[in-house]
């Protein structure tokens, strides 16, 4: 977008608006906030550059964290003295959070100037723009999806691995969760289109890529072919030039042996299943109207086990549902101990307004939550430190990352993840470091495990002459095709977390 007014509350004649996004939530926003910045840049935008301020900011909500709307109402009260300082400047909310809170955002924030749900984030840039020419505030919120959000511009995030949306919505009622209400019911996208977006991805230098949906194996009820989540994967194994596979996150009364079958049988699929339990106590999960029980739970893991035997199993588990007694507790307790998974991301219940679980007798005191917690969080640690120590010894071949590692300079190594989706922090070899012969992000650099963290795995064989080899990959080459590209800036500072391109806070992996 060229700006062609000489207002001077507007910027000056063809130079382009730039823009921040930042996103809060789980991967559905993180894949929305990169079309959120296809969309602008689509429509002329330029990411701020680092040190000024974007003259448009957009937040990508989310609605499920607990206190997710003071967040979201306290960074906009942080923004209000800087939009008044930057005339013109222009802010827009979209994602779960507005799609609950509609028009009440514009009038707890008025100097807000769009609000935008869900189902229309293909609107924004017409929406700013109208904002901007009726210098009125523009709330549009549509109750259903009328263009699938794939079909929208996207600008990745990276070079060598990308999100690909295969449906949206949920069908199911989980009494937690705010996802139906919101995101309404689920809506499945053509195979043929998802295949061509991925091999549009592969042509691009991706190896891996996520298939995404709030419940990915009940994929195909719309069109009636109860089959099409395994036949999708399979046709993602044809596809040449993709190495890796990964999907989430399937819904344990949903998943299926064709769906199992596929993924043993197909070489790209990768071993690793991220599948929410929520809890170990059926009582409980019928409170949450879950509809399988512990047992048909971990009957699925046997299966995948005995069928995967390297897979690497994750879930996510709620702690502290109306009316969960010590007794509930103590079945989630134990199916964690017999599920042995690899990493849990755990949540203590939180009462979110406008979900059927908010309105339960039976909240449980904090205190007590937090004390159920806490004995959870230890006992997933204890089994993931000695799943990873298992690890020790193993040669892995891992997809090198970029911004995986955080201490990575402080310990001169690099990070990725394994094939089964465990972050590695890996040394280079003197002799790589000195003709800096290093991999880069996209490449495959094949480790040797030393040692197995509760939260990671190191790979240091490489100091002392034990495995190492690097596998320089089309994928490596699309992301230094992108280093040597002109520079899309790394963020900006308002005091506010982070502006620039995408921040990512994925904080919830499951259908929640
Ligand atoms: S928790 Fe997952 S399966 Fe349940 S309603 Fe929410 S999105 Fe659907």
């Amino acid at each position: 977008m060229t700006d062609t007014t000489t207002d001077p509350t507007t910027q000056p004649v063809d130079i382009a608006r730039t823009y921040e996004v930042r996103t809060y939530g789980c991967q559905m926003n993180v894949h929305d906030s990169e079309r959120l910045t296809g969309l602008l840049e689509d429509a002329g935008y330029a990411p701020a550059a680092e040190g000024s301020t974007p003259d448009v900011v957009v937040f990508n909500t989310c609605a499920v964290r607990e206190n997710a709307d003071n967040k979201l109402y306290g960074n906009l009260g942080h923004l209000a003295p800087t939009k008044k300082q930057h005339p013109g400047m222009q802010i827009a909310v979209g994602g779960c959070l507005a799609q609950k809170d509609r028009g009440e955002i514009v009038k707890r924030a008025p100097w807000v100037d769009v609000v935008f749900g869900t189902h229309n984030i293909g609107s924004l840039p017409a929406l700013l723009d109208r904002a901007r020419h009726n210098e009125q505030a523009q709330v549009e919120i549509l109750e259903s999806l009328e263009v699938f959000p794939s079909t929208l511009p996207t600008k990745r995030e990276s070079a060598y691995a990308g999100w690909v949306s295969i449906s949206v919505g949920c069908n199911n009622t989980c009494t937690f969760c705010i996802v139906p209400s919101l995101r309404g019911k689920e809506k499945d996208r053509r195979p043929g289109e998802i295949l061509a977006e991925i091999e549009a991805l592969v042509a691009e230098g991706a190896l891996e890529v996520t298939l995404l949906g709030q419940n990915v194996n009940t994929y195909g009820v719309e069109f009636g072919d109860r089959l099409a989540f395994g036949k999708l994967l399979r046709s993602c194994g044809a596809i040449d030039g993709l190495e890796r596979v990964r999907f989430t996150s399937p819904h344990p009364a949903a998943f299926t042996d064709d769906v199992l079958d596929a993924m043993a049988e197909t070489p790209n699929v990768m071993p690793s299943l991220h599948m929410p339990l929520q809890s170990g106590s059926d009582r409980v999960l019928k409170g949450m109207r879950r509809s399988y029980r512990s047992r048909r739970f971990l009957d699925i893991i046997d299966s995948v086990r005995a069928r995967i035997p390297d897979a690497a199993i994750t879930t996510d588990i709620i702690v502290g549902f109306p009316g969960e007694t010590e007794e509930d507790f103590q079945a989630t307790l134990d199916v964690v101990r017999e599920a042995r998974f690899a990493s849990a991301f755990t949540f203590q219940y939180s009462q979110r307004p406008g979900t059927p679980a908010a309105d339960l007798p039976d909240q449980l005191p904090k205190a007590v939550v937090q004390e159920r917690y806490v004995r959870l969080v230890a006992l997933q640690d204890e089994i993931s430190w000695a799943e990873n120590r298992a690890q020790e010894g193993r040669r892995l071949d891992v997809l090198v990352a970029e911004g995986e590692g955080r201490k990575d300079d402080a310990t001169h190594r690099l990070s990725g993840r394994a094939a089964d989706n465990r972050l590695v922090h890996f040394a280079v070899p003197a002799h790589a470091l000195a003709t800096g012969d290093v991999p880069r992000p996209g490449d495959v650099a094949t480790v040797e495990v030393t040692y197995g963290a509760p939260h990671h795995l190191v790979a240091d064989a490489a100091l002392t002459g034990g495995s190492y080899a690097v596998r320089r990959t089309r994928a490596g080459d699309a992301w230094q095709a992108r280093q040597e590209a002109p520079s899309t800036p790394a963020g900006v500072g308002l005091g506010m977390p982070r502006v620039g391109p995408p921040v990512v806070t994925p904080v919830v992996q499951g259908c929640r």
